[in-house]
């Protein structure tokens, strides 16, 4: 009857000292620099997600056990509901390759499953304990918009967001500048690494211990869970788990697939398919040099830029380098292998894949074509087509798509500051802005 929910410790601490799921949820990164781990994850029946007759169904179902200890059944599942209110479809394209499209939220990208449920989690943990918070949140392009707008308008909560200018696409950065509630952008003079430094050297800086202060990168334990549901979703569809191929980049979508795996998926391979950013690859592949993190490289699907993926140290601590090593195979796909993949399956499959989508899905057919295992491929699409313009106009000479959601950005009013990469310039930022609950 009494169920065992799982606890939380730090990556950095050896003790493994265990807090709550709300504890961790509103401190995003630990108190020693380390990220939370679940110390343990969940067997979810198969009745929970196979037999779920929708998304928020299963999501409800599936995040029941994870959090049913410390939030009300009914609670949970109208947060949920409110949350993952868009449809989650898998297309099939020709020789078992499925796509799981993530990108019908709001802000058109995978990120807003992780920010619109998250949001709606600390808003409720935040309104019992009568505290507010101001989010900081680093960004490569998808994040800050799907947090701008997953927490805006939110009570007790403020956002603080920082995006590298002139690194993201003129869409993007539109979606991060436009003016809500309660949400501060600032265009930082760098790349994302140094924003995401920030962000981190904020969080440890003792200048700004008193203030209520937390994350809503992938570093935060409540945007892995809900990027767990959309592999379950997908899989019911199939007799026996397909491999599943992920873009990635900071490896919190992975690490969320790496979850729903161990909740009783049993994938038998992920693909973990990055772009120039190859630190994760080179591990995978066991080379000498691919221990150290390396400055990012700027890429036509920028929302994978990453040289030091944060969840890397997570996902060592959740299953370790052996396991990684066996379960994952990594690959490195070049601009101009991304490019011919999108003109590829938009000819023969009259398919719009964004660049990041592109990725996997080359990597998928390097997989092949190298291992000549042709088992069925789930290749997770994690952003809308409609966001990268310039890349359907270089990769096809074609005018891309449009969607309305975007159309209508160009209409609104826009709010951005300038930030120069600073620690010391930051802190002052946050000093101004932040309110300390009495
Ligand atoms: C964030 C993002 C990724 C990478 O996801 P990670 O969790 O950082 O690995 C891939 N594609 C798109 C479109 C994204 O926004």
């Amino acid at each position: 009857m009494s169920e065992v929910y799982p606890q939380y410790y730090s990556t950095r601490d050896a003790a493994k000292t265990q807090v709550s799921f709300e504890e961790a949820l509103l401190a995003g990164l630990a108190p020693d620099g380390g990220l939370y781990v679940p110390t343990t994850v969940p067997e979810v029946p198969d009745a929970d997600w196979r037999d779920a007759a929708t998304f928020d169904d299963l999501a409800v179902n599936v995040l029941g056990h994870w959090l049913a200890g410390e939030i009300g059944a009914a609670t949970l599942a109208n947060l949920v509901r409110d949350a993952l209110d868009f449809p989650v479809p898998v297309v099939l394209l020709g020789d078992d390759v499925g796509v799981l499209e993530l990108f019908h939220g709001p802000t058109l990208s995978f990120k807003d499953f992780g920010a619109r449920t998250m949001a709606r989690l600390m808003s409720h943990f935040l309104a019992r304990r009568g505290e507010r918070l101001t989010i900081l949140v680093a960004t490569s392009g998808d994040t800050g918009s799907a947090v701008a707008d997953g927490f805006a308008g939110q009570d007790n909560i403020d956002v603080v967001l920082l995006y590298p200018k002139g690194k993201v696409s003129d869409v993007q950065e539109r979606q991060l500048i436009v003016a809500r509630p309660g949400v501060r952008a600032f265009a930082v003079e760098g790349s994302f690494d140094d924003c995401q430094r920030l962000v981190k050297a904020a969080f440890v800086d003792p200048e700004l211990a008193h203030l209520p202060l937390s994350s809503a990168n992938s570093i935060n334990i409540g945007r892995l869970l809900p990027q767990s549901l959309y592999y379950l979703w997908a899989a019911r569809s199939y007799e026996t788990a397909p491999l599943i191929c992920v873009p990635s980049g900071n490896l919190g979508n992975l690490t969320g697939g790496v979850l729903a795996s161990r909740m009783g998926l049993g994938v038998p391979r992920f693909l973990v398919a990055h772009n120039a950013n190859d630190f994760f690859p080179r591990y995978l592949d066991a080379r000498a040099e691919a221990y150290a993190f390396r400055d990012t490289v700027a890429t036509l699907s920028n929302a994978m830029d990453v040289g030091a993926p944060s969840n890397f140290e997570r996902l060592d601590a959740l299953v370790g380098a052996e396991t990684m090593r066996d379960e994952l195979r990594g690959s490195s796909i070049s601009d101009e292998a991304t490019r011919a993949r999108m003109a590829e399956v938009y000819r023969h499959e009259h398919y719009l894949a964004c660049p990041h989508t592109a990725v996997g899905l080359e990597a998928i057919a390097r997989y092949r074509q190298q291992s000549g295992d042709d088992r069925p491929v789930l290749n997770l699409a994690t952003a809308h087509p409609a966001k990268f313009p310039d890349a359907f106009r270089e990769a096809l000479g074609l005018e891309p798509p449009t969607d309305p959601a975007l159309d209508q950005l160009w209409q609104q009013d826009v709010a951005v500051e300038p930030l120069t990469p600073s620690l010391d310039v930051f802190r002052e930022v946050l000093l101004d802005t932040v309110e300390v609950s009495s």
